[in-house]
């Protein structure tokens, strides 16, 4: 009966190299949902959302917390942005020079701008 086969444990028969390899894919997953978790928190401060709040969720449950995250946010953007606020009423322009409207208050003649008297009736305008 053969005793020197001794079962080993996973780990040692895949070696350190693998079990280097297995940690750099965890830290690098960790990297993505540490950015995946930093967009969200961006994007929900920028929504008036509670950022802190989904950045902890979307970091703990990287994938449900990120598809309840865009559940939530398109719930509160509707499909078509609500219509742009009406632009200012245009300011009026300065209210038209009196002298341009200059009428002879005898005739009714209308008197160029500059002259003291009608050149209708010779009265006196200013
Ligand atoms: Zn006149």
């Amino acid at each position: 009966m053969d005793v020197s086969f001794q079962p080993t444990a996973p780990l040692q028969l895949l070696g350190l190299e693998w079990a280097m390899a297995i940690c750099f894919v965890a830290l690098g997953l960790l990297v993505i949902f540490l950015l995946i978790a930093f967009w969200v928190y961006q994007d929900a401060e920028s929504r008036g959302m509670s950022g802190i709040l989904w950045f902890i969720l979307v970091f703990l449950l990287p994938v449900i917390g990120l598809i309840l995250y865009l559940i939530l946010r398109t719930e509160r953007q509707p499909m078509g942005y609500p219509p742009p606020p009406a632009p200012p009423p245009v300011a009026p322009g300065p209210p038209p020079a009196p002298v341009a409207s200059l009428t002879c208050r005898q005739c009714g003649a209308s008197v160029a701008p500059g002259t003291a008297f009608c050149a209708q009736c010779g009265s006196k305008v200013v």
